[in-house]
């Protein structure tokens, strides 16, 4: 299947109460890894750059020529849209001219007044080259590429007014935090999420998907709820990171115990060197598949 964008795929799973996964890449293999979770599951997905990943990467076009190749050299039958994740105005346009068949626009810093007019601009343009569009309001707590929000909920004015512009799914703060949650972390606020919901029912007469930022980490009967409420996207990275981290720490400390044989063996061969770690992510990938209620969607 050729790459799609996400629209019909995101409003399907807000329709049948599960979630698809925007999981973040770094690099070849970590979209391998991706990939081949979602082929074996059998799930739409969203493979998503941070402007930091793209950049490190080697440029927008470098991400969307590579995820294509894949798709096609990798013989995969399942929809993947590729998605900007937390762009800005200048990273929003510069993926619509590469190729990206989804996008978030990510003005939640800016007054409510200014993100509302540019986010009207990139969704504008988006959708007249038939690509989606995910825009922010109010703050996700956390980091993410240096931008610091406070985890405010997401006013709900600012939703519908989003909501209002066109946008296909939108990212509204509940709650959640990117990165590793804190001990003393309260939980998601679902009595919020019923608000927007509820509003957004009111303002456009159908269904609205929302998106879950910072999705690692947050227990899993908290997403199944969250999804049950009207999440339609789940944002998974940083999970990833650490799955990916762990089974490299205990490779290298197996290859310092036996290091003759691993030696004698090439063991040193990045390709074998790093297959634990990338195995370590398509098994996550597919864990949060199976949370989401994505598998066999396709
Ligand atoms: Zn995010």
């Amino acid at each position: 299947m050729p790459i799609v964008s996400a629209e019909k795929f995101v409003q399907a799973a807000r329709e049948g109460g599960y979630a698809v996964g925007g999981f973040n890449t770094n690099n070849l293999e970590w979209t391998q890894s991706i990939l081949r979770a979602a082929q074996a599951k059998n799930t739409p997905v969203l493979i998503q750059t941070s402007m930091g990943a793209a950049k490190y990467m080697g440029g927008y076009k470098l991400c969307k020529d590579l995820i294509t190749d894949l798709v096609d050299s990798m013989g995969i039958t399942v929809p993947v849209a590729i998605h900007l994740d937390h762009g800005d105005y200048d990273a929003a346009m510069e993926c619509i001219k590469v190729g990206y068949s989804s996008l978030m626009f990510d003005g939640s810093h800016l007054p409510i007044e200014e993100n509302l007019k540019k986010a009207k601009e990139v969704i504008d343009l988006a959708h007249s080259k038939g690509i989606s569009v995910e825009c922010e309001v109010g703050t996700i707590g956390g980091e993410e590429d240096g931008i610091i929000g406070d985890g405010e909920l997401a006013p709900i004015d600012d939703a519908v007014a989003m909501a209002k512009l066109g946008v296909d799914f939108l990212a509204a703060g509940i709650g959640n935090i990117h990165g590793p949650y804190p001990a003393d972390w309260k939980g998601l606020h679902i009595d919020h999420l019923t608000k927007i919901n509820e509003a957004l029912m009111a303002a456009m007469g159908h269904k609205v998907p929302i998106v879950l930022h910072g999705g690692s980490g947050i227990p899993d009967d908290q997403i199944r709820e969250a999804i049950a409420n009207g999440v339609a996207k789940v944002n998974v990275n940083t999970e990833c990171q650490l799955a990916f981290c762990k089974a490299q720490r205990e490779y290298v400390h197996e290859f310092d115990a036996n290091e003759a044989e691993y030696m004698k063996e090439k063991l040193f061969d990045p390709r074998k060197f790093l297959k634990k770690g990338f195995d370590a992510i398509t098994e996550s990938v597919e864990e949060r598949i199976d949370v989401f209620g994505s598998a066999n969607k396709a």
